[in-house]
Protein backbone atom coordinates (compact mmCIF):
# COMPACT_ATOMS: atom_id res chain seq x y z
CA UNK A 1 0.00 0.00 0.00
CA UNK A 2 1.32 3.53 -0.49
CA UNK A 3 2.61 5.06 2.17
CA UNK A 4 3.13 8.63 3.03
CA UNK A 5 4.29 10.61 6.29
CA UNK A 6 1.58 11.85 8.54
CA UNK A 7 1.40 15.55 8.05
CA UNK A 8 2.97 15.65 4.04
CA UNK A 9 1.00 16.59 1.26
CA UNK A 10 -0.99 14.26 -0.85
CA UNK A 11 0.45 14.16 -4.43
CA UNK A 12 -1.99 14.18 -7.20
CA UNK A 13 -2.43 11.50 -8.91
CA UNK A 14 -1.45 9.73 -6.32
CA UNK A 15 -3.06 6.00 -4.21
CA UNK A 16 -6.44 7.45 -4.40
CA UNK A 17 -8.90 7.36 -7.84
CA UNK A 18 -11.21 10.45 -7.43
CA UNK A 19 -9.46 12.20 -5.11
CA UNK A 20 -7.50 13.80 -3.05
CA UNK A 21 -8.58 17.75 -2.27
CA UNK A 22 -5.89 19.38 -3.48
CA UNK A 23 -3.26 20.09 -1.20
CA UNK A 24 -4.65 17.69 1.17
CA UNK A 25 -2.85 16.43 4.15
CA UNK A 26 -1.74 12.69 4.61
CA UNK A 27 -2.37 10.52 7.53
CA UNK A 28 -2.31 6.97 8.41
CA UNK A 29 -1.45 6.13 4.94
CA UNK A 30 1.14 3.75 7.33
CA UNK A 31 3.58 1.06 6.20
CA UNK A 32 5.12 -2.08 8.50
CA UNK A 33 7.40 0.23 10.34
CA UNK A 34 5.29 3.32 10.90
CA UNK A 35 3.30 2.36 14.40
CA UNK A 36 4.69 3.62 17.50
CA UNK A 37 3.26 2.71 20.79
CA UNK A 38 -0.33 2.28 21.10
CA UNK A 39 -2.16 5.42 22.11
CA UNK A 40 -5.33 6.14 22.91
CA UNK A 41 -7.99 7.72 20.04
CA UNK A 42 -10.72 10.27 21.72
CA UNK A 43 -14.21 8.92 20.96
CA UNK A 44 -15.34 11.82 19.51
CA UNK A 45 -12.54 11.79 16.44
CA UNK A 46 -12.98 8.42 16.05
CA UNK A 47 -16.87 8.47 15.38
CA UNK A 48 -15.84 11.77 12.92
CA UNK A 49 -13.91 9.45 11.01
CA UNK A 50 -16.60 6.90 11.09
CA UNK A 51 -18.88 9.68 9.66
CA UNK A 52 -15.96 10.65 6.92
CA UNK A 53 -16.09 6.77 6.06
CA UNK A 54 -19.46 6.80 5.31
CA UNK A 55 -18.92 8.82 2.47
CA UNK A 56 -15.46 7.66 1.37
CA UNK A 57 -14.15 10.87 -1.40
CA UNK A 58 -11.93 8.06 -3.77
CA UNK A 59 -11.45 4.49 -4.20
CA UNK A 60 -8.02 3.26 -3.59
CA UNK A 61 -6.22 1.55 -6.72
CA UNK A 62 -7.10 -1.94 -5.66
CA UNK A 63 -7.81 -2.89 -2.08
CA UNK A 64 -5.45 -3.10 0.86
CA UNK A 65 -5.27 -5.23 4.08
CA UNK A 66 -3.76 -4.17 7.26
CA UNK A 67 0.00 -4.12 7.61
CA UNK A 68 -0.25 -4.88 11.03
CA UNK A 69 -2.46 -7.82 11.27
CA UNK A 70 0.06 -10.84 10.39
CA UNK A 71 -2.86 -13.33 10.12
CA UNK A 72 -5.35 -10.74 7.76
CA UNK A 73 -6.78 -12.26 5.21
CA UNK A 74 -6.71 -11.11 1.75
CA UNK A 75 -9.76 -9.41 1.79
CA UNK A 76 -11.60 -6.29 3.05
CA UNK A 77 -11.56 -5.30 6.56
CA UNK A 78 -14.32 -5.00 8.97
CA UNK A 79 -14.74 -2.59 11.50
CA UNK A 80 -17.31 -2.02 14.25
CA UNK A 81 -19.07 1.24 14.53
CA UNK A 82 -19.00 2.71 17.82
CA UNK A 83 -22.68 2.77 16.96
CA UNK A 84 -22.89 -1.19 16.19
CA UNK A 85 -22.68 -1.02 12.79
CA UNK A 86 -19.98 -2.37 10.31
CA UNK A 87 -17.76 -0.79 7.73
CA UNK A 88 -15.48 -2.53 5.38
CA UNK A 89 -12.34 -1.33 5.19
CA UNK A 90 -9.38 -1.51 2.18
CA UNK A 91 -10.40 0.03 -0.80
CA UNK A 92 -11.68 3.69 -0.40
CA UNK A 93 -10.27 7.09 1.34
CA UNK A 94 -11.42 9.11 3.65
CA UNK A 95 -11.11 13.18 3.98
CA UNK A 96 -11.56 15.78 7.04
CA UNK A 97 -10.94 19.02 7.81
CA UNK A 98 -9.21 20.60 10.79
CA UNK A 99 -10.37 23.68 12.69
CA UNK A 100 -8.07 25.98 10.23
CA UNK A 101 -9.83 24.76 7.54
CA UNK A 102 -7.15 22.19 6.40
CA UNK A 103 -8.53 18.81 4.86
CA UNK A 104 -6.76 15.69 5.75
CA UNK A 105 -7.19 12.61 3.63
CA UNK A 106 -6.36 9.08 5.26
CA UNK A 107 -7.42 5.55 3.60
CA UNK A 108 -10.27 4.51 5.08
CA UNK A 109 -7.93 1.19 7.36
CA UNK A 110 -7.11 4.67 9.31
CA UNK A 111 -10.48 3.12 11.49
CA UNK A 112 -8.90 -0.01 12.30
CA UNK A 113 -5.44 1.03 12.82
CA UNK A 114 -6.90 3.21 15.16
CA UNK A 115 -9.06 0.80 17.16
CA UNK A 116 -6.74 -2.07 16.57
CA UNK A 117 -3.19 -0.90 16.77
CA UNK A 118 -3.75 2.37 18.97
CA UNK A 119 -2.73 4.82 16.17
CA UNK A 120 -3.57 8.40 17.16
CA UNK A 121 -4.16 10.69 14.01
CA UNK A 122 -2.12 13.78 14.05
CA UNK A 123 -2.33 16.52 16.57
CA UNK A 124 -4.17 19.05 14.63
CA UNK A 125 -7.48 16.68 14.28
CA UNK A 126 -6.98 15.92 17.56
CA UNK A 127 -7.06 19.18 18.67
CA UNK A 128 -9.92 20.16 16.23
CA UNK A 129 -12.12 16.83 17.26
CA UNK A 130 -10.98 15.48 20.17
CA UNK A 131 -12.48 17.25 22.87
CA UNK A 132 -16.46 17.21 23.68
CA UNK A 133 -18.16 18.76 20.61
ZN1 LIG B 1 -4.56 -4.77 11.76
Amino acid sequence: MTVYEDGTEVPEGGAVVGGPAVGALAFGWLGPGDLGPPRHCPDSLLRVLEDAARSPVGRTRGFHRCPFCPDAEFWLTRHQTTDGSELWLGSAAIEVRDRSGRTWQAPNLVLHYVTAHGYLPPAPLVETYGTAR
